[in-house]
């Protein structure tokens, strides 16, 4: 038969030491070293992004001025036609190629206009960007640098429980001992899922999860060598002890 004040009081030993394992970290240093932890992870994907849409505009603006020089080529060759066609008698001129070259330099022209247009928003979204990731740059290192003292701090408060620490675990490992190994495992098992492993049978339910159970349970319990789980949440139950 299962030791079951023992297995008990080792459930009480574990739960204050994971109550007072609790209150020892979750300290307001911890909570602002998070804080930061988070600022350095918003800081450091939005530079990611900006980087990253930093090149596609690098290239952009690259194409673009490519552009421009072609068209201001088409310019300059237009040009020489139109100063060619100005050194020709009325009698050589062709009016419809001399609409056309007009309208070809119109094209040109606001080509030239609108490709010139881009570049200049390009580049001027280029340089913000560029002043944006310089303060994510010291948002980067502000928060590294202030997570890194909060960290000492808190080691150093963590540290004033050790000796607490110790003497739970040495408590909780005196109470380990009393119990058979299959007991403890069966127990670290079901702590993983679920806090408190073994619940009462009281009043025809599991004080784990307050479902009601077959009135024979109680007598199962009693007889079993073995764990005897709830079948409802899986605690391990056990009988009130006087
Ligand atoms: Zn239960």
């Amino acid at each position: 038969m299962i030791d079951m004040k023992s297995l008990l009081e080792y459930q009480e030993i574990d739960a204050e030491f994971t109550e007072f394992d609790k209150k020892l970290k979750n300290t307001e240093t911890r909570r602002q070293m998070n804080q930061r932890k988070r600022v350095y992870k918003a800081a450091h994907d939005r530079l990611s992004q900006l980087e990253q849409s930093g090149r596609v505009k690098g290239d952009r603006i690259s194409d673009l001025e490519k552009q421009y020089a072609s068209l201001t080529e088409d310019m300059e060759d237009l040009e020489k036609d139109i100063s060619y066609y100005s050194e020709c008698s009325d009698e050589e001129l062709d009016a419809d190629e001399i609409k056309q070259m007009v309208v070809d330099a119109e094209r040109i022209y606001e080509s030239i206009v609108s490709v010139k247009k881009s570049i200049s928003q390009l580049k001027a979204e280029f340089s913000e960007d560029a002043k944006n990731m310089k303060a994510l740059l010291l948002k980067l290192k502000t928060s590294r640098a202030e997570f890194e003292e909060l960290k000492v701090q808190y080691e150093k408060e963590v540290a004033l429980g050790d000796e607490d620490v110790k003497s739970f675990e040495k408590r909780l490992k005196d109470a380990e001992k009393k119990l058979p190994a299959e007991i403890v495992s069966e127990y670290k098992r079901i702590k993983t899922l679920k806090p408190n492993p073994v619940a009462l049978f009281k009043d025809s339910r599991c004080s784990g999860c307050n479902m009601q159970l077959p009135s024979n349970t109680a007598a199962s319990i009693s007889a079993s060598d073995k764990p005897y789980f709830c079948e409802n949440c899986g605690r391990i139950l056990v009988l009130p002890q006087e």
